[in-house]
């Protein structure tokens, strides 16, 4: 029977390095307010080292520049990366580029790798991904308003609508644009992908919207959330991305493997967060003692652990599952990590927060940013509500009304049945009374 939790020697070597490596060459990075182009600079050297280490864009097949690892190897790789925002960046699989570049791997035409794929892989190019809208329900895709129809003289496509929270757009080169192709079609068949440059005309990014994250939005801005208006856009016929129709099984082929990466990179954040949590602990003396001997603090050490290691096995599996039997098997489990690590992130920063007191809401710690980092975690690719009731509809299949709907286990009609059954015996033991 095969049930396995260590790492393979020669992996956990290349994730020690990557925790070293992000940890002194990355983290100091975070202090400095640099914007986007000395980012990019600091970056580059970084990028140089990642890429002789074999670790240059992970999440993709060997055959399109990457390693190929599966998402057991990624989530743990990940985990690592998820402790600073710049870290993924420095490895090339940072979102939402990452998603994008699987979609195009997987669904993209050879000439549609060549365009887009190779120079997102090179870092030569940004992408969005851009489907929701302020005036539908994001929650339930079906409403898209975003249209796309063929213009049957010229051949191209002709899109119009509006977006918004499409992330990086402002900096995008490219923006993967979910419309609706076909009307009549049933739901989950009417939409389609579209690849539109972003500077094609009647693109208007009209600003970076202001959030808790960046109330101070800047327009242009790596890990802005872009509003888009979208104009009588036209694209050729061959920007087309998998087939007419095919935008909800490819959202979920890109959402899926995605959510794993969120949910390993949350665990980063909160381990970080669980560490100056604990360190607090051992030296603030309040009340007669270090904050470590308070129970209550005890108990905050003790349930972040337990729901951080619980959180971790959970997406681990998710992870496994989806190497072992694809991303359609592992949609429950993937359902629950991502409410589930939405929960567990913001849980372990509040704690962490809450024992810094004046210190913790201050930006003289990371953990006000992660605070409002972990917030929007229960937003993003799927609302908490949506994947709950996507777990719990799941798991109702598996039940129906038990007859006369009386409860299969109540324990009077279970008595008149075990009496039936047993009536042998409970006339022996009856007799040697
Ligand atoms: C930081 C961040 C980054 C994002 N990046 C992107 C991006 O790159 N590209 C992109 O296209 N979108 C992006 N989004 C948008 C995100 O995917 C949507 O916000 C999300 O899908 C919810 O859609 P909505 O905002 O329209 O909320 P709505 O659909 O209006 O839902 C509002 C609320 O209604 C409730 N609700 C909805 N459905 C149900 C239900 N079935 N049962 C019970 N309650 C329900 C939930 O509480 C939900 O939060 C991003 C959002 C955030 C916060």
């Amino acid at each position: 029977m095969a049930w396995d939790f260590s790492t393979e020697p020669e992996f956990q070597q290349q994730l020690d390095w990557m925790a070293a490596f992000v940890r002194e060459e990355i983290w100091p990075l975070e202090t400095l307010d640099l914007d986007q182009q000395r980012l990019d600079r600091a970056l580059r050297p970084l990028q140089a080292q990642v890429r002789e280490r074999g670790l240059w864009a992970a999440h993709l097949p060997p055959d399109l520049g990457g390693q190929g690892f599966g998402q057991v190897r990624l989530g743990l790789m990940h985990e690592i990366l998820g402790s600073s925002l710049y870290a993924p960046s420095a490895f090339g699989n940072q979102p939402p580029d990452s998603g994008n570049s699987e979609l195009i791997a997987l669904a993209g035409s050879e000439e549609q790798k060549d365009r887009w794929l190779h120079p997102l892989l090179a870092g030569e190019m940004r992408s969005a991904f851009s489907m929701t809208e302020p005036g539908v329900a994001g929650a339930d895709p079906t409403t898209l308003q975003t249209r796309a129809s063929l213009d049957e003289a010229t051949g191209e496509w002709v899109v119009d609508g509006h977006k918004w929270f499409s992330t990086n757009a402002s900096v995008a080169d490219f923006l993967i644009v979910m419309a609706v192709t076909d009307p009549d079609a049933r739901p989950h068949q009417r939409a389609s992908m579209l690849i539109v440059p972003a500077d094609a005309p009647g693109v208007t990014i009209v600003r970076d919207v202001p959030t808790m994250e960046h109330a101070d939005e800047r327009f242009g801005r790596l890990g802005g959330h872009a509003e888009i208006l979208y104009e009588d856009v036209r694209v050729p016929a061959e920007n087309l991305l998998g087939g007419r129709g095919a935008g909800f099984p490819l959202a979920q082929a890109r959402l899926v493997p995605g959510r794993i990466h969120h949910c390993m990179r949350w665990l980063g954040v909160a381990r970080r967060a669980f560490d100056m949590l604990c360190e607090r602990a051992t030296y603030r003396v309040a009340h007669g003692s270090v904050l470590a001997e308070k129970q209550t603090v005890q108990n905050w050490i003790a349930d972040s652990a337990a729901q951080m290691q619980a959180a971790r096995l959970m997406t681990l599996h998710a992870a496994w599952k989806i190497d072992t039997q694809g991303p359609a098997a592992a949609r429950t489990d993937v359902s629950l990590i991502k409410f589930y690590g939405a929960q567990v992130l913001h849980d372990v920063v509040d704690r962490a927060l809450q024992i810094h007191g004046s210190l913790g809401y201050s930006t003289d710690m990371p953990l006000e940013a992660m605070y409002r980092f972990a917030r929007g975690a229960r937003l993003y690719d799927g609302p908490d509500e949506v994947h709950r009731q996507s777990v719990a509809r799941q798991i109702l299949r598996g039940y129906e009304p038990p007859p006369g709907d009386v409860p299969s286990e109540h324990v009077p009609t279970r008595r008149v049945a075990a009496r039936e059954r047993f009536a042998e015996l409970l006339e022996v033991v009856t007799s040697n009374d």
